[in-house]
């Protein structure tokens, strides 16, 4: 059998273009990627990077409040034991998470809960192999794999994620715990400007921690950090060690000079956020899309989705390095389901 659609990733984009294309009959298969590892080492387990996160007070339509009914009214029961606690607050990552995969079910959307490791769109219909070694036929594509954070590879940052380490100011910046407290930020391009500039409107103090005696950030965003009183730049330092208890999550990083490698520094921190970049997840297509010079994949029209490769499309951070939010990965996963679905009708593919 030769799919329709078939759509890589589970993250907004994913389920969004997902519940559009099966409201338009075309029986989406969803492949919302394995339960593996080497996945939650590198932080790209099937729902994508919302699940690494906790309560999200940004997403259109879920304002804080006590969902529990819904939630157990609207998700399947036996999606319920992805779902931690609801905490009774608001809407969390992984909960939003299950509503769309469970919407995108509700219309018929059929799911493969494995990676797709290789794929061949150099012929048409496309190829796509994943890694129970099964081969799928596809007419159209849509690559919504996302990026993934990137770490320094410390166990300290594995051991207290979601206990004050974070990769997102944005979504995690304004929880209790990170208020009028110090906090810690590594990295000196423009995330990591961005991410102190954000956090410092809560914390009592912000650190930059960057290992070089230059900002790598445009000179408009490096200047406000630089100029803001809340914000501490530590130069030619790296991360040595995040420190802290099982009970209050980070407490404080300890930082080593580049310049004497025998200088440590204790910096008091109820959170550190790591801002040293992203990488899109793009291995499995082995070159095929063209890419900017930073990785992600280039829509080749202007404000559609369309990539290189007629019939592939791209939706959310796979395809966006500047706004990476759950509601902008969402609106451009419904733009590539509307403009896969007009892509497949004018080729009579339907
Ligand atoms: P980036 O520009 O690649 O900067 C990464 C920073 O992390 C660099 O300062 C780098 O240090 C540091 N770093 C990398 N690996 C490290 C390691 N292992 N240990 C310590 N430090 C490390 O990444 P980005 O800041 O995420 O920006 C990515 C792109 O998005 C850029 O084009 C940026 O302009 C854009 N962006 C734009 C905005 C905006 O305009 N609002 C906001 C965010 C991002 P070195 O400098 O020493 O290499």
């Amino acid at each position: 059998m030769t799919e329709r659609v078939v759509i890589i990733g589970s993250g907004p984009a994913g389920w969004t273009s997902a519940i559009y294309t099966a409201r338009a009959s075309l029986e989406p298969l969803v492949i919302e990627g394995a339960i593996t590892e080497e996945n939650r080492q590198r932080g790209t387990l099937p729902l994508g990077q919302l699940t690494q996160t906790t309560e999200v007070e940004n997403y259109p339509g879920f304002p804080a409040g006590n969902l529990v009914s819904f939630l157990d009214d609207s998700i399947d029961e036996t999606r319920r034991r992805y779902m931690p606690p609801h905490a009774g607050e608001g809407i969390s990552g992984p909960e939003l998470m299950e509503l769309l995969r469970q919407q995108a079910t509700n219309f018929g959307t059929r799911i493969k809960t494995d990676d797709v490791v290789s794929v061949d769109i150099s012929s048409h219909p496309f190829k796509l192999t994943t890694l129970d070694g099964s081969t799928l036929e596809a007419l159209s594509v849509i690559v919504a794999t996302g990026a993934r954070a990137n770490y320094l590879g410390l166990p300290s940052e594995d051991r207290f994620k979601n206990a004050g380490v974070s990769a997102c100011a944005v979504c995690d910046g304004a929880l209790p715990r990170f208020r009028d407290r110090p906090l810690v930020v590594v990295g000196g391009g423009d995330s990591a400007m961005e991410e102190s500039t954000y956090l410092a409107k809560f914390a009592s103090l912000v650190y930059v921690v960057h290992r070089r005696d230059a900002l790598r950030a445009s000179k408009i965003m490096a200047e406000r950090v630089l100029e803001n009183e809340k914000i501490q730049v530590k130069w030619n330092s790296t991360i040595d060690e995040i420190l802290g208890t099982d009970a209050d999550g980070v407490t404080s990083v300890r930082i080593r000079s580049t310049v004497d490698d025998t200088q440590t520094e204790e910096l008091e921190a109820s959170g550190y956020f790591a801002a040293i970049g992203h990488t899109p997840n793009t291995d499995f297509l082995d070159g095929q899309l063209q890419t900017g010079s930073d990785g992600y994949l280039t829509w080749t029209e202007p404000g559609r989705t369309m990539t290189s490769v007629e019939g592939v499309f791209a939706a959310g951070d796979v395809a966006d390095n500047y706004y990476r939010q759950a509601i902008t990965a969402a609106g451009s996963g419904c733009m590539a389901a509307l403009d896969a679905e007009r892509w497949l009708a004018a080729k009579g593919l339907e």
